[in-house]
Parts: structure tokens; C-alpha cells; sequence
């Protein structure tokens, strides 16, 4: 269906939203000329190949423009009260809780995800607007007692400036908003690129940001069909403060270099490779039930996945034959439909990635305990999958899978397993059950992580500071500790007193 905008849009989508309108920004792009308006990109829905809209493939000159209005509208941003900033992401808030059902069709079909999934994404995408609508009253400096009585010391906060925000396919609506409300409360105008395969749900969010009073040019939306040229200008551009970006770390590694010519202030939120340990004191019904969460939530594709699950040998029998139970359960299909629990893979090399993993571990050694196949021969489904009897240095164990792949370690030595567990380049996530107080405190502590997840398989919260450590990332997403990675730190000292 072609919309007033020149939009294609299909109609199964159009038909279940309440608010097709949500689409307005999905329309040409002011300022651009003939050449540039030709350019476009199709965004399909992955579990069914349709096609669900053509959206303006912007480039370089776009991007300027957008920093400049960003620039132009950051100062009169800051000059707000902070509860005049507050009440804005108050409304948008409640406009993203208002839309929700909206907002999770359009996610589904974009991404793929059960609809029940999109949805509690949605909600957890409001709760970050919430959270940092309240946040935005909490922004503190100290004094500190001057070394002698004639001068005074006191340290003030201050918005970065214009961020420049790129985010992933995974969670495209809470990616959207985690990066995007701590820097809003702090001061800081937005040029946002989201990833080409899910922009349709940023747009959506960015129709009701209008409507909720964002004066023009604070947020700014890039759509495009790739993000190098995009990431390059938001780098080397100087109105550019700082980069916010979450994705893989070989791309986190090119945009670190691009900054580092301008020392630009960067938050990196990037892949994860996460251990799930199963110690012979947990509580195995609870470990299966976390671990199928942690593994499977999103078919898999989350940065905080359970990529890897140990489990000690006094129960790994009894746990195998537990999860594999409750994993050959999970039924996979388009998202939309009821019963749902596992979506399509987001693309052919994801389904591609899998595959390879599998082979490896199996000429290796491995197991397949259940799946191990693609579904159809179209799509990007691909039957959730456990593998037994896999060894560390089989690639499953190695690298991030992104997929619905359980891969299962057989340990004896808990010490060893944490030692284990660390050997990795990344720290994100990390899980495990046990019950003994002194080991989890102790492997809590050890373990290189983030973030732990100790008896539970689910831990993301806006309450909470998410991100990773070592080539996981840089700095901090929700929480007070977000807020401050959009603020920058200036020491005043009044002398002569
Ligand atoms: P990706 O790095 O390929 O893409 C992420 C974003 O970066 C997209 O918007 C893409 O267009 C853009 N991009 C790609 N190349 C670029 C370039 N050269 N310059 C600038 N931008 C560029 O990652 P992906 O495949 O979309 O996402 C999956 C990865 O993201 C996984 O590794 C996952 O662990 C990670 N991830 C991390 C977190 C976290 O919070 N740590 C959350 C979600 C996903």
C-alpha cells in the first residue's frame, strides 16, 4: 500500500494498527534534492519476506545537517529547567505506553520477535523514559572544603552536547530509549541512526516524541542503509560530542578509532560471550527455567545470551535431560502468531552462523540432544538447539552465537570453571546457580563480568547499570550511573574571598 508520503507500507500492518499515522515519519526528508529524494532502502518483515516499507536512504549531507540542527537546538535544550526537561519525557512516555500495541506490531514485523516479546519490550522502552524523565531532577555537583579559607571549590554538571546515538536490530525500540533518555535529562540534543533492518519502530517512537513536545532539532533521525558513511561523519564531525553506540565490537573497535582523533567521549555497549554455570548445590528446576530465558529470549539474539552453559558433573544428567525436555518444547513461527516463542533469525547469515557453530562442535564431538535444523526452506527459522558433550575449544564455546543454540560444558572443578568462564575477550554478562552462600559470594566476585546474574536468567532493568567490561564495552546504560555519561564534570574555583 502506498501512503500519502510516497510510504509502502503492507497492509497486513496498516490493518492492525490502530494508528497508521505513526508512520508520518517515515516521509521524504526536508532539504534533500531530486538526486538524493531517488535513494531509497526496503525494510522486510524477516518472518515472511514481505516487504514493509521504503524509507529514504540518507547520506553524508544528511547527517551534517541534522548535527547542525542538533547544535543549533542543544543550547536552548540546556537552558530548560530540569523539570521542564522532565515533564517532555514524562508525556513521551506516556504517548510510547498509550501507542503500545502499535508499537509492538510494528516491532514484530520488523524484527521478527513474539508479539509478546515486542510488547514487553515496548514497556521496558517506557520504563527507561520514565525512569530518566525522574532522573533528569537529580542532577547533583558537590562543593568541596577549600585547603585554605580564601577561596571556595565546588564541582558542577553540564550536558555533553550533541550525541551521536547508533543502535542494533536486536532491541530496536529499548536500545532506542536507553541511549536516548539518559542524554535528553542530561541536556544533550540526539542525531540517532538506528540499524537498517528495524528503523521502523524508532521512527514510530520519534513521531510520538513530536507529539510530546521535543522542541525541533533535539532529536534527530537518520534513516540509512548501512552505517559507515554515517558513523564516519558522526565521528570526524566536531559539533559531535560524544558517540553512544551499541553493537558488535569489531564495529565498536572501527568507531573507537574514528573518535580518537577528536579524544571524542565515547559509550560503547558491545557483544558479549556469556558463561551460564550450573554448581552441584543450585536448584536444577530453577537453573533450566533461567537458562532457557537467558538462552532463548529473542531466538537467542541478545548481547546478554547465555552463549555457553556449564554444568557440574553431579548434575549435569539430570539438567541436560531437563532443559532439552523444555527446549524441544518452544515452538518457533512468525511472531504474530499465538503460542509463539521463537521468531525467525534476523537474516541468512545469522541462520548461516549457526549452522557453522553446529558443524564444528559436532566434528568435534558434540551432541545434538535436539534441533540442529533450519525450518522451511525460505525463511531465517531455525529449530532451537541443544548440544551436549562440548568442549571449550569448539568455536560454539568460543565466539557469540546470536542464535537459539544451547551449548553445554560438563565440569568437575569449580574454581576451574570460573577460571574458565573469564577466559574470554568479553565481559558483559555472566550467570550462574548455586546455593551456598560462601560460593556465591565468592564467584560473584571472581567472575569478569559486568554484569551477574546469580540465580536468575533475567536481570536487564532501567534500574540497574548496564554494560560490560573489557572488549564488552565502555561506560554504563541505565540508572544514575547512565545519566552521567551524558554529563561532563567542571571544577569551579572562586579565589579571593
Ligand atoms: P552491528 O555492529 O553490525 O550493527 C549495529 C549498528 O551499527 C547498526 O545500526 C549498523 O548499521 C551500525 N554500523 C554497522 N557498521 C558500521 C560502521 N562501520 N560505522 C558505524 N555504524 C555501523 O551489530 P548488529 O549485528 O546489528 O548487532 C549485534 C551485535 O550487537 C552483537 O554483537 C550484540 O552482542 C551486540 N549488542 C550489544 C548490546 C549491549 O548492550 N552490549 C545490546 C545489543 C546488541
Amino acid at each position: 500500500m502506498k501512503g500519502d508520503h510516497g510510504l509502502t507500507v503492507t497492509q497486513s500492518l496498516t490493518r492492525r494498527l490502530k494508528n497508521p499515522e505513526l508512520f508520518d515519519d517515515l516521509a521524504g526528508v526536508p532539504g534533500r534534492n531530486a538526486e538524493q529524494a531517488t535513494r531509497r532502502f526496503s525494510v522486510f518483515n524477516p518472518s515472511t519476506g514481505e516487504l514493509l516499507a521504503e524509507l529514504p536512504d540518507m547520506d553524508v549531507r544528511d547527517v551534517s545537517l541534522a548535527i547542525d540542527k542538533a547544535e543549533a537546538a542543544q543550547e536552548h535544550w540546556a537552558a530548560l529547567t530540569a523539570r521542564e526537561r522532565s515533564d517532555i519525557l514524562w508525556e513521551w512516555h506516556q504517548l510510547i505506553l498509550d501507542h503500545s500495541e502499535d508499537l509492538a506490531a510494528i516491532l514484530t514485523a520488523e524484527m521478527g520477535k513474539p508479539l509478546a516479546e515486542a510488547k514487553s519490550e515496548i514497556a521496558h522502552a517506557a520504563a527507561y523514559l520514565q525512569w530518566y524523565a525522574e532522573e533528569a531532577n537529580r542532577i547533583y555537583g558537590e562543593t568541596i572544603s577549600p585547603p585554605s579559607n580564601d577561596r571556595r571549590m565546588l564541582v558542577i554538571k553540564q550536558p555533553i552536547g550533541v550525541v551521536g546515538a547508533i543502535t542494533p536490530w536486536n532491541f530496536p525500540a529499548s536500545m532506542v530509549a536507553r541511549k536516548i533518555s539518559p542524554a535528553l535529562a542530561a541536556g544533550c540534543a540526539i542525531v540517532l541512526k538506528p540499524a537498517e533492518q528495524t528503523p521502523l519502530v524508532a521512527g514510530a517512537m520519534f513521531t510520538l516524541a513530536r507529539m510530546a513536545g521535543f522542541p525541533d532539532g533535539v532529536l534527530n533521525l537518520i534513516y540509512a542503509s548501512e552505517g559507515d558513511a554515517v558513523g564516519r561523519e558522526l565521528c570526524s564531525n566536531p559539533k559531535v560530542r560524544k558517540i553512544s553506540f551499541t553493537g558488535s565490537t569489531a564495529v565498536g573497535r572501527l568507531l573507537m578509532r574514528a573518535c580518537s582523533d577528536q579524544i571524542k567521549r565515547t559509550s560503547f555497549e558491545l557483544g558479549g560471550n556469556a558463561p551460564f554455570i550450573v554448581f552441584d548445590d543450585a536448584d536444577v528446576d530453577a537453573a533450566v527455567d533461567g537458562a532457557v530465558q537467558a538462552k532463548f529470549r529473542n531466538a537467542g539474539q541478545t548481547c546478554v545470551s547465555a552463549n555457553r552453559l556449564y554444568v557440574q558433573s553431579s548434575v549435569y544428567d539430570e539438567f541436560c535431560d531437563k532443559f532439552t525436555k523444555r527446549v524441544s518444547a518452544l515452538r518457533v513461527g512468525d511472531g504474530f502468531e499465538p503460542e509463539v516463542s521463537i521468531g525467525p533469525l534476523i537474516d541468512k547469515c545469522a541462520l548461516a552462523k549457526i549452522e557453522d557453530h553446529i558443524r564444528d562442535a559436532v566434528r568435534q564431538g558434540g551432541k545434538i540432544r535436539c534441533g540442529g535444523n533450519r525450518i522451511g526452506e525460505s525463511g531465517t527459522f531455525f529449530e532451537p538447539t541443544v548440544i551436549t558433550d562440548v568442549e571449550r575449544t569448539m568455536r560454539v564455546a568460543q565466539e557469540e552465537t546470536f542464535g537459539p543454540l544451547a551449548p553445554i560444558i560438563r565440569f568437575n572443578n569449580p574454581d576451574q570453571v570460573v577460571r574458565e568462564a573469564n577466559d574470554t575477550i568479553y565481559g558483559l554478562a555472566a550467570y550462574f546457580y548455586a546455593s551456598n552462600l560462601k560460593r556465591v559470594w565468592r564467584v560473584a566476585e571472581a567472575l569478569e563480568y559486568g554484569m551477574v546474574g546469580i540465580n536468575t536468567g533475567r536481570m536487564s532493568s532501567e534500574a540497574a547499570p548496564f554494560g560490560g567490561m573489557k572488549q564488552s564495552g565502555i561506560g554504563r546504560e541505565g540508572s544514575r550511573h547512565g545519566l552521567e555519561d551524558y554529563l561532563e564534570m567542571k571544577y569551579l574555583c572562586m579565589g579571593g574571598l
